[in-house]
């Protein structure tokens, strides 16, 4: 199965800093590199197109990342930005349910659903994160949380609309915290949700299974040779070019 890493840029540098962050990424990384790891990164909405043009211009085989997207179409939605619009763009991913989201946003499952059915229906691959609270997590109800989350999240989606899709296990308490979740601990769930995928007559070769939360250079190869990891979404370690491009060396 081919890894994939992908850099989450969060709320943080315009268009002009994105375009010279994709060229350090890029420079530093050799092309046989995306023959074993399909490398993404997720700029904010208003670098996507500033981005993408450098990476046609350039033929950079580097793909692109929307960090959200609209659960609607189009119409009376001030400030959302459409599954539609993205794949005009070429946008080639779209994160869905990041903690982030759900936390200051009020996203729920059922948002984050419709978001998926939106994304699959205008070709562009989801990153779907879930993940349990460190409250769930102490009273050991974080598998529970994962599944129920796949769970709604997947509810109605047709098994053969899908072309490929990541889910991303992204325990609340490590984003950002410094705090990494156990491999073992990573295994437990990523393995369950692949079960839950497998069982539930999804094709389990359209879907790759990746680890996020303080991904950094010291955790980044422990946590790849673990069993059901197939790649990382990496926050705030994506911000450093030579770290990110070290932890992309890393996950091969
Ligand atoms: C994220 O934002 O998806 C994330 C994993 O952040 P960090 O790597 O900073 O924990």
């Amino acid at each position: 199965m081919k890894k994939l890493v992908v850099g989450n840029w969060k709320l943080n540098l315009d268009h002009l800093e994105a375009i010279q962050h994709l060229q350090k990424i890029t420079y530093s990384l050799p092309e046989k590199i995306y023959d074993e790891i399909d490398v993404v990164i997720a700029p904010s909405h208003t670098s996507l197109r500033s981005v993408q043009t450098v990476i046609d211009t350039d033929n950079l085989y580097i793909q692109t990342c929307a960090q959200d997207v609209s659960q609607y179409t189009t119409g009376a939605y001030t400030g959302e930005v459409s599954s539609l619009q993205l794949s005009k763009l070429n946008i080639d991913w779209c994160i869905l349910g990041h903690s982030e989201r759900r936390n200051y946003f009020s996203e729920t499952n059922e948002i984050v659903n419709n978001k998926l059915k939106s994304v699959i229906k205008n070709d562009i691959k989801a990153i779907v994160c879930i993940g349990e609270s460190e409250h769930d997590r102490l009273s050991e109800k974080h598998l529970e949380t994962c599944l129920s989350q796949v769970r709604e999240i997947f509810k109605g989606i047709r098994k053969d609309s899908i072309s490929e899709i990541a889910i991303a296990y992204e325990p609340v308490w490590a984003i950002g915290t410094g705090q990494v979740a156990k491999p073992e601990d990573v295994d437990e769930i990523l393995g369950a949700v692949r079960v839950y995928i497998k069982e539930n007559s999804f094709n389990i070769e359209n879907f790759r299974f990746l680890y996020g939360g303080s991904v950094n250079t010291e955790n980044a190869k422990d946590l790849i040779n673990t069993h059901n990891v197939d790649g990382f979404l990496v926050g705030g370690s994506s911000l450093d070019s030579e770290e990110y491009v070290n932890i992309i060396k890393l996950s091969l």
